[in-house]
């Protein structure tokens, strides 16, 4: 062999040799960043990693579509003449649709626990999942929503504003408890008297949050660990009380559904309203924009 034709044959080991090494390279990077459901990893620091290293993906795998729904009356509203009442409402007949709407489409019912655990990489997010919450404890929730969420076997998280148990329009503390006990239904808080956090002294915001978390957790043995702020009003103060406080996440009233570990503390919701079918699906599946592209405008 001349030593030309060595040459050359070594340059050509070596070439493969690179596109062997290459290859290898790309397998790694396009694979290993899928995201594995159910392994305990830091999705924070998971989704910094994906877009240093796949530059093609459009949604890194760290966070996720999942649609919050938030109610607040599910009722037959009595007066027409109460706009506001109507524009909250979604009838009882047309929130029944919505549940077998979801159920017809495979969809699964989450709580925000659920949510908190996905986010922490602590369990697998099946591929539809749709959260329902509803805030102020009204009575309709008993009168209408709890034998709905038996019948589908569906599971909810209610915020409840502890001040309010007892009144007329509400749900008495019995009606509360069997609600508990169904084990459908977890309960989250709404403050001791709904008031807006963003218009009060530090002290008393931080005596709405913690004592109504307390008063929630003791009265009816439960664990509190999520939050939504009344009227949606939040500041980064707040948010700092809300976490100082144990919970793991907050709902606002932000539109939008992407759930995403550094908006666990003001997740956004969705008002399902009257829709139903696959006008409700591609609703709630459509792309909203959502509080954080506005911030960056
Ligand atoms: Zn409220």
């Amino acid at each position: 062999m001349t030593s030309k034709r060595k040459t050359d044959k070594i340059i050509n080991l070596i070439s493969v040799f690179l596109f062997f090494i290459s290859f290898l390279g790309i397998v790694y990077l396009t694979f290993d960043n899928k995201p594995k459901p159910g392994k305990n990893i830091d999705l924070g620091v998971r989704k910094t990693i994906v877009r240093k290293t796949v530059l093609t993906k459009v949604v890194p795998p760290s966070y996720f579509r999942i649609p919050i729904l938030v109610y607040h009356y599910v009722e037959i509203v009595q007066n027409p003449k109460d706009t506001i009442r109507e524009s909250l409402n979604t009838p009882p007949k047309v929130f029944e649709n919505q549940l077998k709407t979801f159920i017809n489409n495979g969809y699964q019912f989450v709580t925000l626990s659920d949510i908190s655990d996905y986010l922490n990489g602590k369990k697998a997010i099946p591929k539809h999942v749709v959260a329902l919450t509803f805030d102020d404890g009204y009575r309709d929730f008993y009168t209408y929503v709890f034998p709905i969420l038996k019948k589908y076997h569906a599971k909810a998280t209610a915020y409840i504003v502890p001040g309010f148990i007892n009144k007329q329009n509400n749900l008495t503390s019995f009606q509360l408890q069997q609600i508990v006990d169904s084990g459908l239904v977890e309960i989250g808080d709404h403050t001791i008297d709904h008031t807006s956090l963003t218009s009060m002294s530090h002290n008393d915001a931080w005596y709405e949050i913690y004592q109504s978390k307390i008063e929630l957790e003791n009265t009816y043995n439960i664990n509190i660990e999520s939050f939504s702020y009344p009227y949606g009003s939040f500041n980064s103060s707040i948010i700092n009380l809300v976490q100082q406080a144990g919970f793991k996440t907050a709902v606002s009233t932000r539109p939008g559904n992407i759930v995403d570990p550094k908006d666990r503390y003001y997740l956004f919701r969705i008002h399902p309203g009257y829709l139903s079918g696959d006008r409700l699906l591609s609703y709630i599946e459509s792309n909203f924009i959502t509080g954080k592209k506005l911030a960056k405008k």
